[in-house]
């Protein structure tokens, strides 16, 4: 009987940053709905052999929540509360900083064959040739000095002395067959003798990881674009090691609407160019230290702190783009929106589809379908989507999931409604009077503000009072005025008994539903856009209604429309 082939492995290798780029979502999603096509299996592993970046466990948890949010799910890697590692093949750790053992006895076979050496040059000393190539104009290249010293010297001064280990790059043609570029070719002689061990001992990414994509079995190496400069190297430390070249596909780039790699600098750039366009000389108190604006508005490269950041959209009313999975989940998106809309950069999964869900990812994923050229995301294109499926939902299921997330994000919203033990009727009410008018979870939230603003704190619109109240000689005035005393007379405080004595009172008046609503709407709300107005004034309850007309028709006679 012939054996039985290995399954498909894929892998999903970040390095713990603390935050789930969308890009690393979309290679996870990817690598996900391979492994899934091909009934393999699909693993996390943490990079995290930087120690100078590595930022703890916190960093790890980050990622995992990120990637359960989007739905999806790993067979073989960290347990998503770090509890114990899942390792149904017995390939793990997932942790690089726990593998040490396996790179140190790599590194020592390519040492003792004469494909890796010790080096001994110092930071200072590789700058100075570095600065020297720059000046001459040539691409720095290490220039192997260290092979001049004798083997065994070299081996005996690494006993004691500090020193990196670089790989004796072969002068062999490198081929690397990609499955969504083709063959790229690398002449002999184009890498160089790179470092696989660094000076604090701990492997560089190009040993790790390819010492564990064979230690873990690992068939299909699915990343981004911006690491095919790196794949002849680790072609090259396979072919010395002795270890299986797995099949490649590296992934379009994906670019932010302005063209540029869509990064958290994106941010930085959306709040500068507000700045500048509000001429702001000084940060806005309690923002950021006029010292630290100052320097982060003269050098367009430098980053604000987040925090700060955030602070300082808000005070300019700016909303950051979002180019974290976690800052897709704050703005209010559907998590399978999200995962929807990033499968798209870059694959198609043909004929006009685009809408579809994880479970249709994983039967059609294919990597002959993934495209060359840069992905361009469209946040108006995943507003759309995200707007579709909140429309497409029943009110049931909005109110839970809107609830869930204003709990998290805007619990002056749940209070409001009295839902902070569960969806109440006040809750099921709200939700449904917005769901039709919300493209996000926060954009719903912010339809709620009528209710969340204190009655004697609702701001009126000017134009609004214009439109509404004061044309055509305060017609709108009037109507408010004697709607008042049947509001005050009304028993009935359901949306449908609101509704109905708004309907009967505009055709007392011979006057359509509109000219009733809409003077009602600012007094109570300060705008003319609302929820449906009776389920508007339903949600306040009688006296927040006769109060805020009370205090709409005092402020109007007074001509103060700022509350004061
Ligand atoms: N740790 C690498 C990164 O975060 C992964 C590279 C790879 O997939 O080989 O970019």
């Amino acid at each position: 009987m012939p054996a039985a082939s290995p399954p498909a492995v894929t892998r999903f290798a970040p390095s713990p940053t603390g935050h789930l780029h969308i890009g690393g979502a979309r290679t996870a999603l990817f690598n996900w709905a391979l492994a899934r096509r091909l009934g393999g299996h699909f693993l996390l592993r943490i990079e995290d052999t930087d120690r100078a970046r590595d930022a703890g466990p916190e960093s790890v948890v980050g990622i995992l929540r990120g990637l359960e949010w989007l739905g999806i799910d790993w067979d073989e890697g960290p347990a998503p509360d770090l509890s114990a590692d899942r390792d149904p093949r017995g390939v793990g750790p997932f942790r690089q900083s726990e593998r040490r053992a396996l790179y140190d006895d790599a590194a020592r076979r390519l040492l003792e064959a004469d494909l890796a050496y010790h080096a001994f040059e110092t930071p200072d000393e590789l700058a100075a040739m570095r600065d020297l190539a720059k000046r001459e104009k040539r691409p720095f290249r290490y220039d192997r000095a260290a092979l001049r010293i004798p083997r065994a010297e070299r081996f005996a001064r690494a006993e004691s002395e500090p020193h990196v280990v670089r790989f004796r790059a072969p002068e062999e043609e490198v081929v690397v067959r990609d499955e969504v570029l083709g063959e790229v070719r690398l002449a002999p002689g184009e890498v160089d003798d790179f470092v696989i061990v660094k000076a604090d001992g701990f492997p560089t990414y190009h040993l790790a990881v390819v010492v564990d994509d064979e230690a873990m079995g690992v068939t299909h190496v699915v990343r981004g674009q911006e690491h095919l400069i790196n794949t002849p190297r680790h072609v090259l430390l396979q072919r010395a090691l002795g270890c299986r070249t797995p099949i490649y596909a590296h992934l379009p780039l994906i670019v932010s609407p302005s063209g540029a790699k869509m990064s958290k600098r994106d941010k930085d750039r959306t709040v500068r160019r507000a700045c500048r366009d509000a001429g702001l000389a000084e940060p806005p108190p309690g923002t950021v230290e006029p010292a630290v604006f100052a320097r982060w508005l003269a050098d367009k490269n430098r980053q604000m702190e987040q925090g700060a950041l955030a602070r300082l959209a808000a005070a300019l009313g700016v909303t950051l783009p979002e180019i974290d999975v976690e800052d897709f989940r704050a703005a209010g998106y559907l998590p399978r929106v999200v995962a929807n809309y990033i499968a798209l950069l870059g694959f198609s999964p043909g004929g006009d589809v685009e809408k579809f869900d994880l479970a249709f990812l994983a039967e059609r994923f294919d990597l002959a379908r993934i495209g060359k050229t840069g992905a361009r995301f469209d946040y108006k294109k995943l507003l759309a989507f995200n707007t579709d499926a909140i429309a497409a939902m029943s009110d049931e299921d909005f109110a839970e999931r809107w609830r869930a997330w204003c709990l998290e994000f805007a619990p002056e919203v749940v209070r409001a409604a009295g839902a902070e033990a569960g969806v109440s009727p006040t809750w099921r009410v709200l939700a449904a009077a917005l769901r039709p008018r919300s493209k996000t979870f926060a954009d719903a939230a912010r339809g709620a503000g009528f209710l969340v603003t204190p009655d004697d704190e609702i701001a009126y619109d000017r134009k609004a009072v214009d439109k509404a109240l004061l044309k055509n000689d305060g017609e709108g005035l009037a109507v408010l005025r004697d709607l008042r005393r049947t509001l005050a007379g009304l028993t009935d405080w359901s949306a449908p008994g609101v509704g109905a004595a708004l309907g009967a009172f505009a055709e007392g008046r011979g006057v359509g539903l509109g000219k009733v609503a809409q003077p009602l709407r600012v007094a109570l709300t300060g705008s003319t856009v609302s929820p449906p107005i009776d389920a508007t004034a339903a949600l306040l309850g009688r006296d927040r209604c006769l109060a805020r007309i009370d205090r709409c028709l005092a402020a109007v006679d007074r001509g103060r429309f700022d509350g004061s």
